[in-house]
């Protein structure tokens, strides 16, 4: 492709940002060279005064690298599914590829408490970073001046990882962290993140932009059906419209329901349906629950005290399988939560229907050209269907008033 047909901030803002499929998770942001990209509300953003918001003066000159690190235009996917696990995905690989599924629990008492689920993510990587083996942790933390948002925190010890365990549900844009283990010149290092991030991480790396993820050594996926936005979920919904004080909230947990437990032990039930409205506008294009191009993805899938854990690469394995000799975590056959394995395949095969076969990142949700052309052909029918019936519904009326 010449310079000028290379893709770059403008496509992206026109593409992407502009049609509210941008997810905010930041790769742009950390690929840009001149630094004239900032994430503002979860939307990347132009800061360069000789930049108009919709261009890009370097991209004019050749620089495409916010286009090619972005996961929802023309996402690397072939190359990232090659490297991680030596082919594509199936189609029939609903939740991707993986060497096995199993339930995971942290053996230490403190780490169970705080952990979201079986606190394995928290204890692994604490173990990591004790034994040296890491030397530090992109992780999202509880920000200290507004409750119940995240930001991209680095860890470098247990107790810095212990205060960020736990899920928060509006969304924080861990890749951004990755410049901050630059900053601190960390060598090697674990990324934890929902769905989207994971394959933000591998997008990078697939499209040689190593600079930031060279020092990944280990990608944790947590799976993800929607985050909820900040100023709706949080200030709308609980504090404007449930009256809770957002302080005296020490567990958000979403389990069919939204289960708020607040500080002197009572547990607040929230309806999900009432939360859904103040979902995200970009994860209703989001195609992969599972957290597929994570080397392990973990889950809750309604289960109280487990996190299920797919073991996805060999890398993912050695770590799990280690963590498990070291007496770090226990682990408990999957299939003995039947429930939880029906949930997974049910959100997981729902969840790849978001992406439409006309969407930038289509290839995500359909590995083959036979399945994209189907998806066409399934979405060619729908409309058919919906103008026949807007037809009939037209003729109905006009009859009634011709009687
Ligand atoms: C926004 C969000 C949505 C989720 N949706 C589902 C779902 O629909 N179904 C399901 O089965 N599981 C979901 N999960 C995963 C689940 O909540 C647990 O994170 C997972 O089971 C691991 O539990 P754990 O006890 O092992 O993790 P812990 O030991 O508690 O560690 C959790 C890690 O998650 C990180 N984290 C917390 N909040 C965020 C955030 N907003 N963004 C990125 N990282 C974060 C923390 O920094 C910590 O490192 C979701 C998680 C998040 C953050
Ligand atoms: S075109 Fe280059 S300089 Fe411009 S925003 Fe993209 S990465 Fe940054
Ligand atoms: S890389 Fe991420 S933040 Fe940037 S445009 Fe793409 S989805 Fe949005
Ligand atoms: S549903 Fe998808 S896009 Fe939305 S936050 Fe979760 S992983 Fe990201």
């Amino acid at each position: 492709m010449a310079v000028s047909e290379r893709k770059h901030w403008k496509h992206l803002y026109e593409e992407v940002i502009s049609t509210e499929i941008c997810c905010g998770c930041s790769a742009c942001i950390v690929a840009c060279p001149h630094k004239v990209l900032e994430l503002q509300d979860f939307d990347p953003i132009q800061t360069d005064p000789n930049s108009p918001f919709d261009n890009c003066v370097h991209g004019e000159e050749g620089c495409s690298l916010c286009a090619m690190a972005c996961l929802r235009l023309d996402p690397k996917v072939d190359v990232i599914e090659e490297l991680i696990y030596g082919r594509r995905r199936q189609v029939d690989e609903i939740y991707g590829k993986y060497f096995y599924k199993t339930l995971v629990r942290a053996t230490e008492k403190g780490m169970l408490e705080v952990g979201q689920d079986g606190g394995a993510v928290s204890a692994l990587l604490g173990w990591a970073l004790e034994e040296g083996e890491l030397d530090g942790a992109v992780v999202a933390g509880p920000s200290e001046s507004v409750p119940w948002l995240d930001e991209p925190r680095v860890v470098t010890t247990k107790e810095e990882l212990l205060a960020a365990a736990g899920s928060r549900y509006t969304y924080c844009a861990t890749p951004l962290g990755l410049k901050k283990a630059a900053e601190k010149k960390l060598k090697n290092v674990a990324i934890v993140g929902v769905s989207c991030e994971s394959t933000a991480v591998r997008n990078l790396a697939a499209e040689g932009i190593k600079r930031w993820t060279r020092p990944v050594k280990l990608v944790i996926g947590l799976m993800c059906t929607e985050t909820f936005d900040y100023d709706a979920f949080v200030v709308g919904k609980l504090q404007g419209e449930m009256g809770l004080n957002l302080d005296d909230i020490v567990k958000i947990n979403v389990k069919g329901n939204v289960i708020i437990t607040m500080r002197d032990g009572r547990e607040i039930i929230l309806p999900l349906k009432h939360a859904r409205p103040t979902a995200n506008e970009w994860c209703h294009h989001c195609p992969d629950f599972s957290a597929e191009h994570a080397d392990l993805s973990c889950g809750g899938l309604g289960m109280e005290g487990w996190t299920l854990v797919m073991v996805r690469t060999e890398k993912g394995r050695d770590f799990l399988e280690r963590g498990v000799a070291a007496g770090i975590v226990e682990l408990r056959d999957a299939d003995e939560e039947p429930n939880a394995l029906r949930v997974l395949e049910k959100l997981a095969t729902k969840q790849r229907t978001r992406a439409k076969p006309w969407d930038p990142h289509a290839t995500a949700a359909y590995p083959t050209q036979q399945a994209l052309d189907a998806a066409y052909e399934y979405e060619a029918e729908k409309a058919a269907e919906k103008a026949a019936a807007k037809a009939t519904k037209v003729a109905e009326a006009q009859a009634l008033r011709a009687k």
